[in-house]
């Protein structure tokens, strides 16, 4: 009834932004060396859970980019269990990270848990990860869609979807439209893994939203054995993204060690994604 209106189309959705209705096409997430994420290409982020020390960190960069991943991962700032374990190297990590990805051709992503992290890191990273458990940290969320970089925001233990994409929500109503979720395992009664792998999760956020969807398959089982097959399964299943944990010596990690590639298991991982994704019409 107003002038000028030609068109009202009501989002029902909770999440109106996050949800498909608002870019029926899809998102893509564009780095400036030409690395998109949310098309064909199916984008590698590997490296160890934290940055402990130049060497571990310089050596798994070479590894992992030899085998084709493109990003490198590698906490700064760990959100550990236990007060007493490793914490992270904080900003001695970052530049290590920096230093690392431009070496070895690699963008950068690391987790930030709290808001006055965020400006130490912007100069060191190129996507920033909310971890599962800062999921509905949501002044941290609300600071992040200040800022103009990408986020990574996980799956927490206990959220369901559309938790998820309400968290998500919170990042884009900023202003900050590069979200890529996570699926990195929740919690259920089962013992047997560190946590249940959701791979429906992925096509589930596929239908329901535009943004791209990754899987952490070494948080989502917790044991090195069982990430290539999950990881091959969230390929199959429309993953845009995977994040795997690689330590040059995972017995002597400092985090998550038992969940950790050997660096020729991570290769070896790589060749068998490289024949899985034409087949789902994707390239790696
Ligand atoms: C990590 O990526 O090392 C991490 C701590 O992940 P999550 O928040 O999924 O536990
Ligand atoms: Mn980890």
């Amino acid at each position: 009834m107003l002038a000028g209106v030609e068109h009202v189309h009501r989002i029902s959705a909770p999440y109106k932004l996050a949800g498909r209705s608002f870019r029926p096409q899809g998102t893509l997430v564009n780095f400036p060396n030409g690395i998109k994420i949310g098309a064909d290409q199916v984008v590698v982020m590997a490296g160890p859970c934290s940055v402990e020390s130049r060497e571990q960190l310089f050596t798994v960069a070479e590894q992992v980019s030899k085998a084709g991943a493109r990003a490198l991962r590698g906490g700064a700032f760990k959100p550990r269990t236990s007060p007493y374990s490793f914490q992270g190297l904080g900003l001695e990590a970052l530049k290590l990270l920096r230093e690392a990805g431009d070496r070895f051709g690699l963008l950068v992503i690391s987790e930030v848990m709290e808001i006055s992290q965020i400006a130490m890191m912007l100069p060191y990273v190129d996507i920033l990860q909310v971890g599962a458990r800062n999921m509905q940290n949501f002044n941290l969320l609300r600071e992040l869609g200040k800022i103009k970089k990408p986020i990574m925001l996980k799956r927490g233990i206990a959220a369901t979807l559309e938790e998820l994409l309400l968290s998500a929500e919170y990042i884009m109503s900023g202003g900050n439209y590069d979200v890529i979720l996570c699926e990195r395992g929740i919690r259920t009664f089962e013992t047997y893994t560190r946590n249940t792998l959701d791979i429906s999760a992925i096509p589930i956020i596929h239908k329901l939203s535009h943004l791209p969807m990754a899987s952490d398959p070494s948080h989502g089982t917790g044991l090195r054995d069982k990430v290539p097959p999950m990881a091959r399964a969230s390929l199959a299943a429309g993953a845009d993204v995977l994040l795997i944990e690689v330590h040059p010596d995972p017995d002597k990690a400092l985090s998550d060690g038992a969940q950790s590639l050997y660096p020729d298991q991570f290769a070896q991982l790589m060749d068998e994604l490289r024949m899985i994704a034409p087949a789902v019409g994707r390239k790696l």
